[in-house]
């Protein structure tokens, strides 16, 4: 503000004292905090993400909104050190309104407990959060419509290591074309956090020889949230 501006603002605070003056008041209380910084509590990552599902609720971004029954926005422990990101819904997470429930989810369970955890400890989302119909693959538009909603998850999580399951999550957090044989193994920093690119459960269904690089890259995770250093040997 102006000296010229605040005259007149002065002159009525003055004219306010002088009439207050003449009714006895000697004192004016002066606020507690006067020039402290008032600290605002952080959000809680669990309600930040339950805004953010409730925001896309009704969301028509893209035409996979016609032929779903309900967006999977995914599901866990906000607070959770690691995260996996899977492709889409299928036909069964449709339905639930949950990632990773089939068949390709039951083992997905198999593999978060074989590094010493619950699935309620760890968090699991997709990379699109709606069915593509006939489980067909997300298209390009697609993930550049959901891809928002997945970056602001992300940031709401913020976790130490993402687990990329198959091609499809792994090109889409690391923004590369290369296939998963080549990604997998070790670890890309995306930010702060390490993201562990390894097979996609419905894949290893399919090749169930390739568990053991699976097996591998989960015990590489085990090692870095116990404290390792990413991409020790041991
Ligand atoms: N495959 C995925 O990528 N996500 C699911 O939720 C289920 C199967």
């Amino acid at each position: 503000m102006k000296r010229q501006d605040a005259a007149p603002v002065v002159a009525a605070l003055r004219d306010y004292v002088r009439y207050l003056q003449r009714l006895g008041v000697t004192e004016l209380p002066l606020p507690q905090s006067r020039g402290a910084v008032r600290s605002v509590a952080p959000v809680p990552a669990a309600t930040r993400l339950q805004q953010l599902e409730e925001s896309v609720r009704h969301c028509d971004r893209c035409r996979l909104h016609q032929g779903r029954t309900q967006v999977v926005f995914g599901t866990g422990n906000a607070e959770a050190d690691l995260v996996f990101v899977g492709e889409a819904p299928g036909r069964e997470e449709d339905v639930q309104g949950e990632p990773f429930v089939g068949a390709a989810g039951q083992l997905l369970t198999r593999i978060i407990e074989a590094i010493g955890l619950r699935r309620e400890q760890v968090y699991i989302l997709n990379v699109v959060k709606c069915r593509p119909p006939n489980n067909r693959d997300p298209r390009p538009d697609e993930v550049a419509a959901c891809r928002p909603i997945l970056q602001a998850q992300l940031e709401c999580l913020r976790p130490r290591v993402i687990c990329a399951l198959g091609t499809f999550a792994a090109q889409t957090l690391l923004q590369t074309e290369e296939r998963i044989s080549r990604l997998r193994g070790r670890f890309h920093k995306l930010g702060e956090m390490h993201v562990m690119p390894t097979y996609h459960p419905a894949y290893l269904l399919r090749n169930p020889q390739d568990k053991r690089a699976v097996w591998q890259d989960m015990q590489a995770v085990r090692r870095l949230l116990e404290g390792h250093s990413a991409n020790a040997s041991s």
